[in-house]
């Protein structure tokens, strides 16, 4: 390596991190031993249902879950698919596979058919848990031999044994005895979760996060004297953001569960309810995407409503506007905000440090500042030369946090992850003078509705297998709400008739309701570098130029 590279840090010192641990045994590390958890406080609150989880309740449950899917055949390195919407199960199952040493594949359940079978077939999943409401959407793979457990299925209800011969009902797993499990050898290097994602480019791929990396990604924010995340026993932490998310996921779910926080589990968004909760359970922590931030900022009811306990509110996901967090700051004067940076593939890489616990004065729009014990550069994007302060480039991190690689993808890693280890984003960014970083554009392909992930290449190869399309390219279009919505350019084969809505409604039958194309411009060719590759970027000016909004 150049000895000329400029590498950023974080300001906090970097600290020693138990990541040899596996995951469970590291989250609820000061429940054992002599730890200093208090085992009777409320982990888990099910805003849907008002049931409420203790430490112990939480611990307990886990593993007897895992006793039971042992019992079912599931062993260490199996893959599970959760198909499942934000609930207590969500959480005690996702802790029972890991416990077990097994491979949860998370999944929106709002997902098509397809879409779920593709996923389910790409990570070899035997299992699948979910709830009855979406056994419809399963039916094709029950020649697969997969099992599929319902969380909500009762002893008199045979709807799932007519999917498959083992279906078992939810209740007799959490009734297993947890002494019956042999204790798994898990390495720090084994899978835990698997979410998909496209990162730079391509289709969706399964982004293999091991028990170190999600050990050293919530350790970087909540461990240490001076944690960069400053979460306590005290806080309740709202978790309406979706759990099969990694930002949930890990950065909430599992770094409160860490801090010995509760947290406050809503099923979806609904700006009423979500207020109504805040003020109900004296809501402290409430992260956020930007959609949201900008519903908070359009409501007129938020002062029909005490939202005063809130004392951090941190975004992530997508790009916040610098105005969008100026006018946000106003409806909760009594919040630090904050935004955080990162990616499925590269762990949450960047925590804002006004939320340390000796906090630091930060910038609006800022995306945080590199995590402790991680490294970052910013490269060129032409020449892969590291750049210093004030320049922006390819933002490229460092460190145990990240992925092992993905799935059965050996060359999809290698593009990512380079000789050095360092794991190209995709983003364009540059580090200011006191270490803050902003992300100003996106070198990859993926679009980004609401936060969630729309890969353009797996818009495009459906659209492909239209009998009247002859070529297809997917780009983002700007959107004020969404901030960015999927449109299509298509060339028709020749003498079709194809129209705008044929195209429209030919993808939205397959797809999830953020991956419908929003409009739809028909011409001659698809513009491609000599190597095929689409050329993207004319296609956004062409949009911008030709199809002025
Ligand atoms: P995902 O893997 O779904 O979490 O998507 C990661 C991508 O979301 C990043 O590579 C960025 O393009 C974008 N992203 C995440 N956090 C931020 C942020 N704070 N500001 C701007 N973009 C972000």
């Amino acid at each position: 390596e150049p000895s000329q590279d400029f590498i950023f840090r974080s300001k906090l010192p970097d600290i020693s991190i138990p990541n040899h641990l596996p995951l469970t045994d590291y989250v609820f590390q000061r429940f054992s031993g002599d730890g200093d958890g208090d085992s009777t406080k409320t982990c888990l609150i099910d805003s849907a249902t008002g049931r409420i989880f203790t430490y112990a309740d939480v611990q307990t449950n886990f593993r007897r879950i895992a006793a039971g899917i042992h019992r079912l055949g599931i062993r260490h390195c199996d893959t599970v698919m959760l198909l499942l919407p934000n609930s207590p199960e969500f959480a005690l199952i996702f802790l029972a596979l890991a416990h077990l040493g097994a491979v949860s594949t998370t999944a929106n359940p709002f997902y098509t058919q397809s879409e779920i079978a593709k996923q389910a077939k790409a990570s070899a999943a035997k299992m699948i848990i979910t709830k009855r409401c979406y056994v419809d959407k399963l039916t094709n793979l029950k020649n697969d031999g997969v099992l599929i457990v319902c969380v909500d299925n009762n002893e008199d209800d045979d709807h799932c044994v007519l999917l498959v011969a083992g279906c078992v009902s939810f209740k007799e797993l959490t009734q297993a005895d947890e002494t019956e499990l042999p204790k798994p050898e898990i390495s720090p290097e084994d899978t835990v979760a698997m979410p998909y994602s496209s990162g730079t480019t391509g289709l969706p791929k399964g982004v293999m996060i091991t028990h170190k990396g999600l050990v050293t990604s919530i350790a970087q924010k909540v461990d240490g004297e001076n944690p960069n995340l400053n979460f306590t026993a005290d806080d309740v932490i709202l978790c309406f953001l979706p759990m099969f998310h990694i930002f949930a996921l890990d950065a909430l779910m599992l770094t409160a569960m860490r801090t010995g926080a509760a947290i406050l589990i809503v099923p979806r968004f609904e700006l009423k309810l979500v207020m109504e909760l805040i003020q109900r359970y004296k809501v402290t922590v409430v992260p956020v995407a930007p959609p949201v931030v900008l519903a908070f900022v359009k409501s007129t009811e938020t002062e029909k409503y005490d939202l005063s306990s809130v004392r951090m509110m941190l975004s992530g996901a997508a790009t916040l506007k610098k105005e969008l967090e100026d006018a946000v700051r106003l409806k909760f004067p009594n919040a630090i905000f904050g935004q955080g940076y990162g990616m499925t593939e590269s762990g949450t890489v960047a925590t804002s440090l006004a939320f340390a616990k000796k906090p630091f004065k930060t910038k609006s729009g800022a995306c945080g500042t590199v995590s402790r014990n991680a490294e970052m550069k910013v490269v060129d994007t032409i020449t892969g030369v590291s750049l210093p302060r004030n320049k922006s480039g390819e933002i490229c991190i460092r460190g145990d946090q990240a992925m092992k690689g993905y799935l059965n993808d050996p060359e999809a890693t290698a593009r990512t992850i380079d000789k050095d280890g360092w794991l190209h984003t995709g983003d364009i960014g540059f580090v200011d003078d006191d270490d803050e970083i902003f992300i100003v554009d996106r070198l990859k392909e993926l679009i980004k509705f609401k936060g969630y992930q729309v890969a353009p290449a797996e818009l495009e190869a459906l659209l492909i297998s239209h009998p009247s399309i002859e070529d297809a390219a997917v780009v983002a279009m700007k959107d004020e709400v969404a901030d960015e919505v999927p449109v299509a350019f298509v060339v028709r084969s020749e003498g079709s008739q194809l129209t705008e809505d044929d195209v429209k409604s030919y993808v939205s039958k397959q797809v999830v309701y953020y991956k419908r194309i929003k409009m739809v411009f028909f011409i001659e060719a698809i513009p491609k570098a000599a190597s095929g590759k689409i050329l993207r970027k004319e296609l956004r000016a062409k949009l911008e130029t030709e199809y002025p909004k």
